[in-house]
C-alpha cells in the first residue's frame, strides 16, 4: 500500500471551508484505493501571524519539509484589514513567497476549462465557447518582478519614489520553457509564447531562449503573442489557445482573466511544481467578501486535490474521475452561488453541498 504525508495549510476567508471539502475527498480517495494519506494541518497566512507572530512560521516549514505534497487553501485579508499586519509580515509577502522560494516551484500550471455543455456559466457568447474551453496556463512563479530587488525612499527632489526589479537569467527560462513545451507536446502540440518584447528587455531574452528550446521540440508549433493582445484575444476566441507560457506577473493577471471567462474565478485550481517538490492551491484569493457563508465554490480546491494525485502521487484515473464527479454535479443542474443567479434555472446549493454531491458521485464511479 503507498503512503503520502500531505500538509494541510486551510489558510484565511474562505480558505478553511474549501479545505474542508477537499479533505473530504481525499478521504474518499483513500478508501477506494490501495492509498493512504497522512493529513498534517499547519498554520499559514494571516491566521498564522495572528497566533504566531508570522505568517510562515518554522512549525509549518518542518510541516511542510516532511511532506510528499502540501495542499494550501488561499490566504490573506481584505484591503482594510490588512492594515493590521506589519507590510512585510502580510500573508504574501510573509509566507506565500517565502514558500514559493524555499521550494522553488517554479513552475505554475493553471487549468482554464469549461466543457461546452457548462457554457452558460461563462460571460462569454455560446459562439465564442463553441465546443468549449480547454486550456493551461504555465506561468513562472518564483521570478520576475515578485522577487527581484525593492528599494523605497525619497529622492533627491524630496519626492517618494519606489524601485522594483525585474530579474529573470536564461536557466529561469529555459526550465519553465520545457515544462511547457512538453505539455503542449503531449496536449495539441501548440505552444502560444506570451511576451512583451517591443518594450521589455526581459522579453527579449525570454523570446531569445524561446527559440534556443523550441528546435528540442519539433513537432510544437510555437506562435508568439503580446501580451496585451492575448489578453483581449482570451475573450474573443480563448479556443485558439491549448498551452500558453509567460513570466510571473503576466501570469498571475490573465489567468484571474481565465477565471473571468469561465465564470468565476471558484473554478480554477493550480499546481505549483518543483523539481523536489510541489504544492497546490487555488488561484484565488481569500474571498473575505464571501467568507464564513457556505456558498464559495470549492471545485478549485477539490481540483487542486486532483492536479496533485496527477503530479504528486501517479494516481492518473482517479485524477480523472474526480475532475468528471465535479462536472457531474455541475451537470445535474446544481450550481454554486457565484456562477449562477437565483432564478437562473439552476438547483442552488452551498460549499458542503457541492463537496457531499462530489463524494457521492465519486463513489458511484469504479475504481481505476
Ligand atoms: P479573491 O480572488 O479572493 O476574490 C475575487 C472575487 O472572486 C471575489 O468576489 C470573491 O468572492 C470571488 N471568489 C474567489 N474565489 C471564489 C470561490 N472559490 N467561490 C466563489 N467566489 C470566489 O481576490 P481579492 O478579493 O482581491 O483578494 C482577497 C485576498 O486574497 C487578498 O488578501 C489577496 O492578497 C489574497 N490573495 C491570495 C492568493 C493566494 O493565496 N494564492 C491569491 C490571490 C489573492
Amino acid at each position: 500500500m503507498k503512503s503520502f504525508k500531505i500538509a494541510v495549510l486551510a489558510g484565511d476567508g474562505i480558505g478553511p471551508e474549501i479545505t474542508q471539502e477537499a479533505v473530504k475527498i481525499l478521504k474518499l480517495v483513500e478508501q477506494r484505493n490501495d492509498v493512504t494519506f497522512e493529513l498534517v494541518p499547519a498554520l499559514f497566512g494571516a491566521c498564522a501571524y495572528f497566533e504566531t507572530g508570522d505568517a510562515f512560521p518554522q512549525a509549518t516549514k518542518d510541516i511542510c519539509d516532511k511532506a510528499d505534497a502540501i495542499l494550501k487553501g488561499p490566504i490573506g485579508l481584505s484591503h482594510e484589514e490588512s492594515k493590521n499586519i506589519p507590510i512585510d509580515k502580510q500573508p504574501e509577502r510573509g509566507a506565500l513567497l517565502p514558500m514559493r522560494k524555499r521550494y522553488n516551484t517554479y513552475a505554475n500550471y493553471r487549468p482554464v476549462s469549461l466543457p461546452k455543455e457548462l457554457g452558460h456559466f461563462s460571460p462569454l457568447k455560446p459562439e465564442i465557447i463553441g465546443e468549449g474551453i480547454d486550456l493551461i496556463m504555465v506561468r513562472e512563479l518564483v521570478g520576475g518582478l515578485y522577487f527581484g530587488a525593492k528599494e523605497t525612499g525619497v529622492n533627491d527632489e524630496g519626492l517618494r519614489y519606489v524601485k522594483e526589479t525585474l530579474e529573470y537569467d536564461e536557466k529561469q527560462i529555459r526550465q519553465i520553457l520545457h515544462h511547457a513545451f512538453k505539455l503542449a507536446s503531449k496536449r495539441k502540440k501548440v505552444l502560444h509564447n506570451i511576451h512583451k518584447s517591443n518594450v521589455l528587455k526581459s522579453s527579449v531574452l525570454w523570446n531569445e531562449i524561446v527559440e534556443e528550446v523550441s528546435p528540442e521540440y519539433p513537432d510544437v508549433e510555437v506562435i508568439n503573442i503580446l501580451v496585451d493582445a492575448a489578453a483581449t484575444l482570451l475573450c474573443l476566441k480563448p479556443t485558439q489557445f491549448d498551452v500558453m507560457v509567460m513570466e510571473n506577473m503576466f501570469g498571475d493577471i490573465l489567468s484571474d482573466q481565465g477565471g473571468g471567462i469561465l465564470g468565476s474565478l471558484g473554478l480554477m485550481p493550480s499546481a505549483c511544481l518543483g523539481d523536489d517538490k510541489a504544492y497546490y492551491e487555488p488561484s484565488h484569493g481569500s474571498a473575505p467578501d464571501i467568507a464564513g457563508k457556505n456558498i464559495a465554490n470549492p471545485y478549485s480546491m477539490i481540483g487542486s486535490v486532483a492536479m496533485m494525485l496527477e503530479n504528486s502521487f501517479d494516481m492518473h484515473d482517479e485524477a480523472k474521475n474526480i475532475w468528471n464527479a465535479m462536472q457531474g454535479v455541475f451537470a445535474d443542474g446544481y450550481s454554486t452561488a457565484d456562477l449562477s443567479k437565483p432564478g437562473a434555472g439552476v438547483k442552488m446549493i452551498g460549499t458542503t453541498e457541492f463537496g457531499d454531491k462530489v463524494v457521492e458521485k465519486l463513489s458511484q464511479m469504479p475504481t481505476p
